[in-house]
């Protein structure tokens, strides 16, 4: 598809006024102000440009939506614009409004996503470009060194004897003074050039390689659909040759001139993976995930802009990546909760992709080990192109995988490592084989009790227990961040008694060292890998054999590809199953079959220990056998039953505010409207405390909507949206569940 810059497709006539979005963050405000074009300006005003508004009193930005020769009203004049080119394109102005309709959020907001952080509108902010400055000669340099008087203007000069250019801070290094006389002089000139900060720098290509039976079969599908918008389902266990198969279809996206988006999640997206992608397209590739600095994603988001790389691979917000011929998108790990933005506006990554791929006309691949029952379910209905996997790739075959009845192993005193698992550890660091463990906890300990006054520490805004940290030496409540430092006495009765019970990473690491006194140990967890670079660091060492144990939570079961890795123990799986959530069932399946994955990548075969209260657990089961059939079966009789996606849509209504009772009367209020508009079978649960009823000192109520079809729903629920808009103190969330 084509499309054009926006400035070129403008009438000659020139434009008096522009519409307006300011970017002040609230539903009040969502819409477009008209302004005056004062002379000034009117050559560069365009619309996907931001530009400074006063609103009220305040100077906001805001993005220019449309310009018109008219105005109703009297209009203040625009201030300044603020962009040299559109930030947001035709697609990406359309892509705006199409989040604002499947969120029901403000516009500002959706279009504040799209972009990156540098240049969002919110603040008066600067587009921080890097830069370098060169210097050059303005003619030929024999003519120019008889100009010279001084040795070291001849020796600056000379320095172009072989470069056309030169760095000036170089230049400077041999005599800042005399450079700056021969500028002055007008016998150098001076360049700015942006550069980038962020480089990949693997220059040594990688080839190709031969695809088996399975793959070349999904390949040629794909790569026959080329051109058209298609939907594949590539449903492939861990290693079965999925990413192979994505970098064989962008070659051949290259090859057409098209670009290439793929998606994973933010914790997969680690340094093993981008160098696959980087030494297979070497210097065509852009990275875009939240370990880089805004400047370094800005850079990253330009070079996509102008067309300089073809390949974007990023996480969750890469959606947007500026490209304007997409040939394919691809989103690995389609089962991932990370695609979803749990903040306003609340967009699901695959809705963007889907989108795209119908404004390309391009293919959409979705590869998965353990796809959603959702997507699952339209590969059935031949919604979307069914392509299995069924091997792993290199001949390694699948692990054997146990499961501990921990009950047992409570009574015979080994309630954290069961024996099993104990022997099988020993048994692998005797042959120099690596191990990995999950629990899915960070912290030290979870509850902190006085065994003398039974007193525990919980969070004073949220009414939960506080996790221990041990290196920091301070509590922490994971929900709100509030933290507070302790000693060994209890502060209500100043006994030294306290208890610290439940299970973290950092007491599981703590706990092993002890056990296996000669193991060397790596804990990775978000606390672990907080500052920048620590992710990259424990990976590449553990690679390397500098530690015989990694362990840590969910953050380890993804995208981590090691050979020798041949045990890997999963410790608590209940803990996942205990969520109250319809999708806690999916979600352990996924998170036990990932980290399974990780066991026996390479020539040796790989042993998962699972240790649990409930060995007889179905899902479990099917865990072990490496069933998802099985898994999906039982899965889709019981949303079936309760009425649960994927036959129901759900819909999460969440109203929160610091006055209980205007929360709970408000949201009362909300379900007498929402069952006087409701379709047939629409169900209106609620309202209920949530979950989380208390984080931070507000309340929260939810009412859940399940229904089918309901042609009103939306429209009514932007009614209730407005109504509630009217009570100050309270607000609501409209949450679109997948
Ligand atoms: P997935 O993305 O499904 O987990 P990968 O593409 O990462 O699988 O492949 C798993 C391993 O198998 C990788 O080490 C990869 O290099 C290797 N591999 C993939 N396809 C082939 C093939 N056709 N022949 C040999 N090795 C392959
Ligand atoms: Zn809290």
């Amino acid at each position: 598809m084509q499309l054009f810059s926006i400035c070129s497709i403008l009438p000659l006539v020139m434009k008096m006024y522009a519409d307006v979005l300011v970017e002040i963050r609230s539903k009040h405000i969502d819409k477009t102000f008209t302004y005056h074009i004062p002379d000034s300006l009117k050559d560069d005003v365009c619309v996907g440009k931001r530009v400074l508004v006063l609103f009220g009193r305040q100077e906001v930005e805001g993005y220019v939506l449309s310009l018109k020769d008219k105005a109703d009203i009297e209009t203040k004049d625009l201030l300044a614009i603020l962009d040299d080119e559109p930030v947001l394109n035709e697609e990406m102005l359309e892509l705006g409004k199409f989040l604002q309709e499947k969120t029901l959020s403000s516009l500002s907001s959706c279009y504040s996503t799209i972009l990156p952080k540098a240049l969002k509108a919110s603040k008066k902010s600067h587009i921080n470009k890097k830069e370098q400055i060169y210097i050059k000669l303005t003619g030929e340099i024999d003519e120019l060194l008889s100009q010279v008087t001084t040795a070291s203007q001849k020796d600056v000069l000379l320095l172009f004897k072989e470069n056309m250019e030169v760095l000036k801070s170089k230049a400077n290094q041999v005599s800042a003074s005399a450079v700056k006389t021969l500028l002055k002089k007008g016998i150098l000139v001076e360049e700015a050039r942006e550069v980038y900060r962020y480089n990949l720098s693997y220059k040594e290509k990688e080839h190709a390689k031969t695809l088996n039976e399975e793959q070349q079969n999904a390949y040629e599908k794909i790569v026959h659909s080329l051109g058209k918008n298609e939907i594949f389902l590539l449903h492939g266990v861990t290693g079965s040759g999925k990413t192979e198969i994505y970098l064989q279809v962008i070659e051949e996206v290259l090859k057409i001139g098209k670009e290439a988006l793929v998606l994973v999640p933010e914790i997969s997206l680690t340094p093993q993976l981008v160098e696959r992608f980087a030494k297979r397209f070497p210097d065509d590739l852009a990275v875009l995930h939240s370990g880089l600095s805004d400047g370094e994603k800005y850079d990253e988001w330009r070079k996509i802009l102008r067309g300089e790389v073809h390949i974007c691979i990023g996480a969750r917000s890469a959606s947007f990546a500026p490209f304007k011929n997409l040939g394919i998108l691809i989103m690995d790990e389609e089962h991932s909760e990370s695609y979803k933005q749990e903040n306003q506006p609340r967009y699901h990554a695959l809705d963007v992709l889907k989108k795209r791929s119908e404004t390309y006309h391009c293919p959409l691949i979705l590869g998965s080990a353990t796809p959603t029952l959702d997507s699952m379910a339209r590969a059935g209905k031949k919604i979307y192109t069914y392509l299995p996997l069924k091997k792993r790739a290199n001949e390694a075959i699948l692990p054997d995988c146990i499961l501990v009845d921990m009950a047992e192993e409570v009574k015979a005193r080994h309630p954290i490592i069961s024996r099993e698992l104990e022997c099988a550890i020993i048994e692998k660091i005797n042959k120099k084989e690596q191990i990995m463990l999950l629990l899915n906890r960070r912290g030290h300990s979870t509850t902190i009790t006085c065994s003398n006054c039974g007193f525990t520490y919980r969070c004073p805004h949220c009414e939960i227990s506080l996790t221990y940290h041990k290196s920091s030496k301070n509590l922490r409540c994971h929900y709100c961040g509030y933290t507070k430092y302790i000693d060994d006495f209890c502060p209500n009765c100043h006994e030294k008694s306290l208890n610290y019970y439940g299970l973290g990473t950092e007491k599981l690491e703590e706990y092993l060292e002890n056990v296996f006194p000669t193991a060397r140990i790596v804990r990775m967890d978000r606390d672990s890998t907080a500052n920048k670079g620590m992710h990259e660091k424990i990976t590449t060492d553990f690679q390397n054999h500098k530690y015989d144990i990694l362990l840590g939570t969910q953050m380890i079961s993804k995208g981590l590809d090691f050979p020798d890795v041949t045990l890997v123990g999963i410790l608590d799986a209940d803990a996942s199953l205990q969520i109250p959530d319809y999708k806690s069932n999916e979600n352990t399946y996924a998170l036990l079959s990932q980290a399974s994955g990780r066991a026996g990548r390479g020539s040796k075969k790989g042993l998962v220990i699972i240790q649990t209260f409930q060995p007889e657990n179905y899902i479990l089961q099917c865990v072990k056998n490496h069933t998802y059939a099985k898994f999906y079966q039982y899965e889709m009789n019981i949303r079936k039953t309760l009425k649960y996606p994927p036959f129901y849509y759900l819909i999460l209504l969440t109203f929160k505010g610091r006055d209980y009772s205007a929360v709970s009367t408000e949201s009362n209020k909300a379900k007498d409207f929402l069952e006087k508009n409701k379709a047939k079978e629409t169900i209106i649960l609620g309202p209920t405390t949530a979950n989380m009823f208390l984080v931070n000192g507000v309340y929260h109520f939810e009412i859940l909507i399940k229904y089918r079809f309901d042609d009103k729903l939306i429209n009514t629920i932007k009614e209730l949206d407005e109504l509630v808009l009217l009570n100050k103190k309270v607000t609501m969330d409209i949450d679109f569940h997948y």
